[in-house]
Protein backbone atom coordinates (compact mmCIF):
# COMPACT_ATOMS: atom_id res chain seq x y z
CA UNK A 1 0.00 0.00 0.00
CA UNK A 2 1.15 3.36 -0.85
CA UNK A 3 1.80 5.62 2.19
CA UNK A 4 3.07 8.99 3.00
CA UNK A 5 5.98 9.46 5.61
CA UNK A 6 8.17 11.09 6.91
CA UNK A 7 11.64 10.36 5.44
CA UNK A 8 15.21 9.34 7.68
CA UNK A 9 18.03 11.53 7.03
CA UNK A 10 19.47 8.32 4.96
CA UNK A 11 16.19 7.66 3.19
CA UNK A 12 16.17 11.63 1.97
CA UNK A 13 19.97 10.91 0.44
CA UNK A 14 18.77 7.57 -0.98
CA UNK A 15 16.10 9.06 -2.72
CA UNK A 16 18.67 12.13 -3.76
CA UNK A 17 20.89 9.73 -5.07
CA UNK A 18 18.31 8.14 -7.21
CA UNK A 19 17.54 11.39 -8.35
CA UNK A 20 20.32 12.26 -9.72
CA UNK A 21 21.62 8.90 -11.06
CA UNK A 22 18.65 7.52 -11.81
CA UNK A 23 18.18 4.82 -13.21
CA UNK A 24 20.88 3.60 -10.05
CA UNK A 25 21.04 -0.34 -8.81
CA UNK A 26 20.69 -0.79 -5.20
CA UNK A 27 24.02 -2.08 -4.87
CA UNK A 28 25.41 1.25 -6.98
CA UNK A 29 23.10 2.87 -4.36
CA UNK A 30 25.14 1.11 -1.34
CA UNK A 31 28.36 1.82 -2.77
CA UNK A 32 28.03 5.83 -2.92
CA UNK A 33 26.52 5.46 0.62
CA UNK A 34 29.69 3.19 1.57
CA UNK A 35 27.03 0.67 3.21
CA UNK A 36 25.93 -2.57 2.63
CA UNK A 37 23.11 -3.55 0.40
CA UNK A 38 21.51 -5.41 3.38
CA UNK A 39 21.63 -2.63 5.58
CA UNK A 40 19.80 -0.55 2.82
CA UNK A 41 17.05 -2.98 2.35
CA UNK A 42 14.54 -1.70 4.23
CA UNK A 43 15.31 1.93 3.44
CA UNK A 44 15.01 0.65 -0.42
CA UNK A 45 11.94 -1.01 0.90
CA UNK A 46 10.56 1.33 2.45
CA UNK A 47 10.79 3.92 -0.35
CA UNK A 48 9.35 2.21 -2.70
CA UNK A 49 6.40 1.09 -1.15
CA UNK A 50 5.53 4.99 -0.34
CA UNK A 51 6.15 5.77 -3.95
CA UNK A 52 9.23 7.79 -4.03
CA UNK A 53 11.02 5.28 -5.75
CA UNK A 54 10.57 2.49 -8.46
CA UNK A 55 11.87 -0.91 -8.90
CA UNK A 56 12.62 -2.30 -12.10
CA UNK A 57 14.43 -5.71 -12.25
CA UNK A 58 17.92 -5.65 -13.84
CA UNK A 59 17.65 -2.03 -14.63
CA UNK A 60 17.52 -0.54 -10.88
CA UNK A 61 15.55 2.29 -9.43
CA UNK A 62 13.90 5.06 -10.05
CA UNK A 63 12.81 8.38 -9.08
CA UNK A 64 8.94 8.91 -9.42
CA UNK A 65 9.09 12.42 -8.97
CA UNK A 66 6.32 12.35 -6.70
CA UNK A 67 5.69 14.81 -4.29
CA UNK A 68 4.75 13.87 -0.34
CA UNK A 69 1.25 15.25 -1.23
CA UNK A 70 0.78 13.78 -4.53
CA UNK A 71 1.61 10.09 -2.58
CA UNK A 72 -1.32 11.41 -0.28
CA UNK A 73 -3.49 12.16 -2.55
CA UNK A 74 -2.41 8.65 -4.34
CA UNK A 75 -3.24 6.70 -1.21
CA UNK A 76 -6.65 8.75 -0.67
CA UNK A 77 -7.72 7.64 -3.65
CA UNK A 78 -7.23 4.22 -3.13
CA UNK A 79 -9.92 3.33 -0.25
CA UNK A 80 -13.18 2.23 -0.85
CA UNK A 81 -16.52 2.61 0.70
CA UNK A 82 -16.15 -1.23 1.53
CA UNK A 83 -12.27 -0.49 4.06
CA UNK A 84 -14.59 1.92 5.87
CA UNK A 85 -18.57 1.30 6.52
CA UNK A 86 -20.24 0.37 9.18
CA UNK A 87 -23.43 -1.43 9.87
CA UNK A 88 -26.59 0.05 9.08
CA UNK A 89 -29.64 0.51 11.32
CA UNK A 90 -32.55 -0.46 9.27
CA UNK A 91 -36.47 -0.14 10.14
CA UNK A 92 -39.66 -1.40 8.63
CA UNK A 93 -41.69 1.09 6.67
CA UNK A 94 -44.52 0.75 9.11
CA UNK A 95 -42.93 1.97 12.11
CA UNK A 96 -44.42 4.50 13.63
CA UNK A 97 -42.31 7.82 14.38
CA UNK A 98 -42.01 7.22 17.90
CA UNK A 99 -40.66 4.29 17.62
CA UNK A 100 -38.33 5.30 15.15
CA UNK A 101 -37.42 8.04 17.76
CA UNK A 102 -36.87 5.13 20.21
CA UNK A 103 -34.93 3.30 17.70
CA UNK A 104 -32.34 5.93 17.53
CA UNK A 105 -31.72 6.36 20.94
CA UNK A 106 -31.41 2.59 21.35
CA UNK A 107 -29.08 2.17 18.49
CA UNK A 108 -27.42 5.23 18.84
CA UNK A 109 -27.19 6.51 15.48
CA UNK A 110 -28.25 10.14 13.73
CA UNK A 111 -29.85 8.19 10.64
CA UNK A 112 -31.95 5.41 9.82
CA UNK A 113 -32.44 3.64 6.67
CA UNK A 114 -36.25 2.42 6.29
CA UNK A 115 -37.49 -0.86 4.15
CA UNK A 116 -40.70 -2.41 3.01
CA UNK A 117 -41.40 -6.04 4.05
CA UNK A 118 -39.03 -7.17 1.09
CA UNK A 119 -36.29 -5.77 2.95
CA UNK A 120 -35.73 -3.35 0.54
CA UNK A 121 -34.71 0.35 0.36
CA UNK A 122 -37.51 2.43 0.69
CA UNK A 123 -36.49 5.96 2.70
CA UNK A 124 -33.53 7.77 5.39
CA UNK A 125 -35.07 9.24 8.61
CA UNK A 126 -32.44 11.41 9.94
CA UNK A 127 -33.25 13.16 13.46
CA UNK A 128 -33.99 16.34 12.11
CA UNK A 129 -36.74 14.58 10.07
CA UNK A 130 -38.02 13.00 13.87
CA UNK A 131 -38.10 16.59 15.10
CA UNK A 132 -40.07 18.39 12.52
CA UNK A 133 -42.68 15.73 12.73
CA UNK A 134 -42.33 15.93 16.94
CA UNK A 135 -42.67 19.65 16.40
CA UNK A 136 -46.32 19.17 15.21
CA UNK A 137 -47.73 18.10 18.46
CA UNK A 138 -49.28 15.21 16.85
CA UNK A 139 -49.78 11.39 18.21
CA UNK A 140 -46.51 10.38 17.17
CA UNK A 141 -47.77 6.88 17.51
CA UNK A 142 -49.92 7.00 14.89
CA UNK A 143 -47.76 8.27 12.32
CA UNK A 144 -45.74 6.06 9.95
CA UNK A 145 -42.18 6.98 9.08
CA UNK A 146 -43.33 6.84 5.24
CA UNK A 147 -45.19 10.37 5.81
CA UNK A 148 -41.88 12.25 7.02
CA UNK A 149 -39.15 9.74 5.53
CA UNK A 150 -36.72 10.88 2.69
CA UNK A 151 -38.05 8.66 -0.30
CA UNK A 152 -36.91 7.22 -3.38
CA UNK A 153 -35.76 8.17 -5.87
CA UNK A 154 -34.36 11.24 -3.75
CA UNK A 155 -32.19 8.75 -1.80
CA UNK A 156 -28.12 9.62 -2.55
CA UNK A 157 -26.57 5.68 -1.98
CA UNK A 158 -23.10 4.40 -2.56
CA UNK A 159 -21.64 0.72 -3.06
CA UNK A 160 -18.94 -1.32 -1.41
CA UNK A 161 -16.45 -0.49 -4.42
CA UNK A 162 -16.74 3.26 -4.50
CA UNK A 163 -14.11 5.24 -3.47
CA UNK A 164 -14.20 6.74 0.10
CA UNK A 165 -13.37 10.60 -1.66
CA UNK A 166 -16.32 10.42 -4.01
CA UNK A 167 -18.74 9.71 -0.82
CA UNK A 168 -17.19 12.62 0.50
CA UNK A 169 -18.48 14.69 -1.94
CA UNK A 170 -21.17 13.50 -2.19
CA UNK A 171 -21.96 14.36 1.91
CA UNK A 172 -20.86 17.77 1.28
CA UNK A 173 -22.92 18.48 -1.90
CA UNK A 174 -26.08 16.72 -0.69
CA UNK A 175 -25.68 18.47 3.06
CA UNK A 176 -26.21 14.61 4.72
CA UNK A 177 -24.99 12.94 7.40
CA UNK A 178 -25.00 9.64 6.17
CA UNK A 179 -25.69 7.56 3.12
CA UNK A 180 -26.63 3.85 2.55
CA UNK A 181 -23.92 1.31 0.97
CA UNK A 182 -26.40 -0.71 -1.36
CA UNK A 183 -26.44 -3.81 -3.78
CA UNK A 184 -28.19 -3.38 -6.70
CA UNK A 185 -29.85 -7.31 -7.04
CA UNK A 186 -33.07 -8.23 -9.45
CA UNK A 187 -35.39 -7.63 -6.25
CA UNK A 188 -34.87 -4.47 -5.83
CA UNK A 189 -32.06 -1.80 -3.72
CA UNK A 190 -30.74 -4.15 -0.57
CA UNK A 191 -28.89 -2.00 2.25
CA UNK A 192 -25.56 -3.77 2.93
CA UNK A 193 -24.42 -1.06 5.46
CA UNK A 194 -23.71 2.67 5.97
CA UNK A 195 -21.32 5.46 5.72
CA UNK A 196 -21.54 8.17 7.48
CA UNK A 197 -19.15 11.91 8.71
CA UNK A 198 -18.32 9.39 12.07
CA UNK A 199 -16.65 7.07 9.46
CA UNK A 200 -14.93 9.90 7.59
CA UNK A 201 -13.14 11.40 10.58
CA UNK A 202 -12.25 7.93 11.55
CA UNK A 203 -10.58 7.76 7.61
CA UNK A 204 -8.80 10.69 8.47
CA UNK A 205 -7.03 9.30 11.71
CA UNK A 206 -6.36 5.88 10.15
CA UNK A 207 -4.48 8.14 7.42
CA UNK A 208 -2.97 10.11 9.97
CA UNK A 209 -1.90 6.49 11.89
CA UNK A 210 -0.52 5.16 9.14
CA UNK A 211 1.87 8.84 8.57
CA UNK A 212 3.47 8.62 11.82
CA UNK A 213 4.75 4.68 11.15
P1 LIG B 1 -30.16 16.11 10.04
O1 LIG B 1 -31.42 16.48 9.34
O2 LIG B 1 -30.39 15.39 11.32
O3 LIG B 1 -29.17 17.23 10.16
P2 LIG B 1 -29.10 15.11 7.55
O4 LIG B 1 -28.35 16.36 7.26
O5 LIG B 1 -28.44 13.80 7.21
O6 LIG B 1 -29.46 15.00 9.07
O7 LIG B 1 -30.49 15.13 6.79
C1 LIG B 1 -31.00 16.28 6.13
C2 LIG B 1 -32.18 15.85 5.24
O8 LIG B 1 -31.67 15.02 4.19
C3 LIG B 1 -33.25 15.02 5.93
O9 LIG B 1 -34.51 15.42 5.48
C4 LIG B 1 -32.96 13.58 5.53
O10 LIG B 1 -34.13 12.79 5.39
C5 LIG B 1 -32.30 13.76 4.18
N1 LIG B 1 -31.26 12.75 3.97
C6 LIG B 1 -30.38 12.23 4.86
N2 LIG B 1 -29.58 11.32 4.30
C7 LIG B 1 -29.97 11.23 3.01
C8 LIG B 1 -29.55 10.45 1.89
N3 LIG B 1 -28.55 9.58 1.99
N4 LIG B 1 -30.18 10.63 0.71
C9 LIG B 1 -31.18 11.53 0.60
N5 LIG B 1 -31.63 12.27 1.60
C10 LIG B 1 -31.04 12.14 2.79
Amino acid sequence: MVSTIELSKRQEQIVQIVKDNGPITGEAIADRLSLTRATLRPDLAILTMAGYLEARPRVGYFYTGKTGQQLLADKIKKIKVMDHQSIPVVVNESLSVYDAIVTMFLEDVGTLFVVDKSSLLVGVLSRKDLLRASLGNQDLKSIPVTIIMTRMPNITMCEKDDLLLEVAHKLIDKQIDALPVVKHSERGIEVIGRITKTNMTKALVALAGDEIL
